[in-house]
């Protein structure tokens, strides 16, 4: 791979092959045919890689792309267009708007749980603000990444829109380079190497990091609803391994039995007394996340507090849906993002506290709230400080391409979707245009009390003194 890739594509980025609508519109009608000719074979990838269920891959990640592909095709021409905007009495006369431009060169990094949706969607914004792109799937998804590194060439333009594929290494040769702009998502410590490779550049980033989502349950609910919500958003995402994905629960302790015990049902109804055997659960991505995620339940004091699940097998790298109640506060299942099967259950004696609970630890990318109690809901949207909120359900929130999805705080910088991907690989560039009409001669020295006068006046807004600047006071000879 070479290490004048961003140098390269700058060549053709400057020759404004990539800003004509018609080059956009081609590369993302040519993707929409991508992801209709292509859906088995994304389809087995996906399998492939997580054992994601058919069902998953088209809901989660192939629908999804496509639908944010269609979404930009609809909205491209006008997002185009310059924003007009009024024009200041400072001005006087001119016209001012400020024009969407394409950034140039930029680098999407992705990650491997959803491999071909955050692959696919920052690439789509890119294309359509009208940048040269490279996208470097995750080695650890190495079936996604290397469908990427077939189709891609076959379907668009291959002289401004690239593939690499590769892990560390590769990354490394890529962030060495400048870029316009680079677009990451995966976990927080490398979110560090890339920003810190991109500031040596002045080369802003977005980051699409993750966190522990909390889910807040009241007992004000439609159990059976919410358990059942909860339960598909969080081993019905990839069984757990995903950013969004519920990572632990608080209730009052007075509920926690009876949640449990809603939990048990929903999920023999899901997957069956076996789950380990169920098709429809996503497999641990490999084996040293398996470790990881077996590593948080091992400990005694841990491993004692489950109440569902916990079977492991790891030929099979699977995970059952496991519950906890009240695991210690302090083990690492507590304190970093679990990213997998495991749900653990905080118990607090009334629930206005689970607010205080969030808000003690790092912001996280999406907060959850089950209750039928507005002052509760109103509480926790002013109060709970989070990349996106969403009240009696989870995860679905990114679904809806008008509200913009990323984090805030350690749960990442910068949003997109919809109409936020344009915008996040455009620069807002600021136009003011102006005649040879208007010369207020109070601006030029030697500067004057009576040009002083003028120009106060004329920034207060005076009308006189608009007047007097429009007709030249003072006046001076050409
Ligand atoms: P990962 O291991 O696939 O890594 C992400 C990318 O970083 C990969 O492309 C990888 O090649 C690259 N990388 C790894 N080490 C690197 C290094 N030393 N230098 C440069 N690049 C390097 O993914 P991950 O980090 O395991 O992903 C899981 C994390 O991502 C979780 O924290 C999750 O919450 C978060 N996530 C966030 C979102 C979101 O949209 N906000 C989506 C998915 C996952």
């Amino acid at each position: 791979m070479a290490a004048t890739l961003a140098q390269d594509l700058r060549g053709s980025f400057r020759t404004g092959r990539t800003r004509p609508a018609e080059w956009r519109t081609t590369q993302l009608k040519a993707l929409v045919r991508m992801i209709e000719e292509k859906e088995d074979d994304i389809s087995d990838a996906l399998h492939a890689d997580l054992a994601k269920p058919r069902m998953e891959s088209y809901l989660h990640e192939i629908s999804l792309a496509k639908g944010a592909c269609v979404f930009a095709l609809k909205g491209l021409k006008t997002w185009m267009k310059p924003d007009k905007v009024p024009a200041a009495i400072t001005t006087f006369p001119s016209t001012a708007q400020i024009i969407p431009e394409p950034l140039g060169v930029v680098l999407v990094i992705s990650a491997w749980n959803y491999p071909f949706l955050l692959s696919i969607d920052p690439v789509i914004g890119a294309i359509a603000a009208g940048n040269a792109v490279v996208l470097k799937p995750s080695e650890i998804a190495p079936a996604t990444s290397s469908l990427f590194a077939k189709l891609l060439p076959e379907y668009v333009d291959n002289s401004c829109i690239k593939v690499v594929e590769g892990g560390v290494t590769e990354t490394t040769v890529l962030l060495d380079q400048k870029w316009d702009k680079i677009f990451y998502t995966g976990n927080g410590n490398i979110g560090r190497i890339v920003m810190a490779a991109a500031a040596k550049n002045l080369t802003p980033v977005a980051l699409e990091l993750g966190g522990k989502c909390p889910v807040i349950v009241d007992s004000n609910i439609d159990l059976h609803v919410a358990v059942k919500r909860i339960a598909v958003g969080k081993w019905g995402c990839n069984n757990g391994q995903a950013c969004i994905a519920p990572d632990y629960i608080i209730t009052t302790k007075a509920f926690a039995a009876e949640l449990v015990d809603s939990l048990k049902r929903v999920l023999v109804r899901f997957y069956g007394e076996d789950p380990l055997q169920s098709e429809d659960l996503s497999r641990i991505v490999n084996v040293n996340h398996f470790r990881r995620l077996t590593l948080l339940i091992e400990d005694k004091e841990v491993a004692d507090k489950i109440v569902l699940g916990g079977e492991i097998d790891e030929k099979l790298l699977k995970i059952a849906p496991t519950v906890l109640v009240d695991a210690p506060p302090d083990s690492a299942l507590m304190t970093g993002e679990i990213f997998g099967p495991f749900l653990p259950i905080v118990t607090v004696e009334k629930i206005e506290e689970s607010i205080d609970y969030i808000n003690a630890g790092a912001k996280p990318l999406a907060a959850y709230l089950f209750t039928k109690n507005k002052k509760l809901q109103e509480d926790f949207v002013t109060n709970v400080s989070a990349g996106g909120l969403l009240v009696n359900d989870v995860a679905l929130h990114l679904t809806n391409p008008h509200l913009p999805f990323g984090g805030v705080g350690d749960s990442g910088i910068g949003s997109y979707h919809g109409k936020f991907t344009f915008d996040c690989f455009s620069h807002r560039k600021a136009v003011l245009i102006r005649g040879f009409g208007g010369e207020a001669n109070a601006r030029y020295p030697p500067y004057t009390p009576e040009k002083q006068r003028i120009l106060r006046g004329l920034i207060k807004g005076s009308f006189f003194a608009l007047i007097l600047a429009l007709l030249g006071f003072p006046r001076e000879k050409r």
